[in-house]
């Protein structure tokens, strides 16, 4: 489903991402994990091309997209767009429109992106508001929810679009340790009905539980591709195990 050959990414003289390898199949969940500053963001955002890379290639679902730094910008739009087709993104900082409801906000892709009837996404919007727990708050806006309720919302804004991949980036890092649970069991949902899921997070238990497979990344590379039992256990590399020490 997924396909990342030879990432690289710098920002000026910093060199973020220097050759990012991974694949990920249909229906699997896989979390990124790394010290702060070791480009995990940087790669998820690249993925649909919030980044746009300095090398190397994408596909997601079939679109392939190949060297688009050096694409033509009009054909590197069309096919940014096709991938974005494919991916939704769950942002740290929810992102949501703070003038539109929760079901507004739900709903304002299906309408403006995807054409769909107001009346039809109002009902998809509903019932997706519903499946993140969050029915009764679909006319409050965004001001009066709380962080974990405004996550709940992102991720059914996501899931409204249908995207074949959904892409987390720190989804419960700006939330009270409280309010994260409501978030990641949300999450857990989503897994077990097989949404295909790439994940930066520090949340071990969740990686723990719910990962079919850990990506550890450092100095802008992938340094280890492994399960959960490998990484959480006794044989993990020096590196991994002293990354975990520091987490807790
Ligand atoms: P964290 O866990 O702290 O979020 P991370 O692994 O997600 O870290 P990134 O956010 O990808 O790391 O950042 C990697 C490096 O890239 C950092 O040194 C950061 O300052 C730099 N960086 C990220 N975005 C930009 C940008 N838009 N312009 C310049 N530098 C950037």
């Amino acid at each position: 489903t997924v396909r990342v050959r030879g990432l690289a990414k710098a920002f000026g003289t910093n060199q973020v991402l220097r050759n990012v390898n991974l694949e990920v199949a249909r229906g699997e969940v896989v979390v990124i994990m790394g010290p702060s500053g070791s480009g995990k963001t940087t790669f998820i955002r690249s993925l649909n091309l919030l980044e746009l890379p300095d090398r190397g290639s994408i596909e997601i679902c079939g679109v392939e997209l190949a060297e688009p730094a050096a694409l033509p910008p009009r054909e590197r739009r069309r096919k940014t767009l096709q991938i974005r087709q494919q991916t939704a993104m769950v942002f740290q900082s929810f992102n949501l429109f703070p003038h539109m409801t929760a079901l507004q906000n739900v709903i304002e892709g299906l309408v403006s992106v995807k054409g769909v009837a107001r009346e039809e996404a109002r009902r998809r919007g509903l019932a997706l508001l519903g499946k993140v727990g969050l029915a009764e708050k679909a006319d409050a806006y965004p001001g009066k929810l709380s962080g974990g309720q405004k996550q709940r919302v992102a991720i059914a804004r996501a899931l409204a679009m249908e995207p074949e991949v959904i892409l987390f980036d720190e989804p419960t890092s700006a939330l009270d340790p409280e309010l994260r649970d409501d978030v990641l069991n949300v999450m857990r949902e989503l897994a077990k009905e097989g949404m295909t899921m790439l994940v930066v997070t520090h949340e071990t238990r969740f990686a723990r539980d719910v990962a079919d497979r850990i990506v550890f990344m450092e100095g802008g590379h992938v340094l280890e591709d492994t399960t959960p039992e490998h990484f959480f256990g006794a044989q993990a590399s020096e590196r991994c195990r002293q990354f975990l020490g520091r987490l807790h």
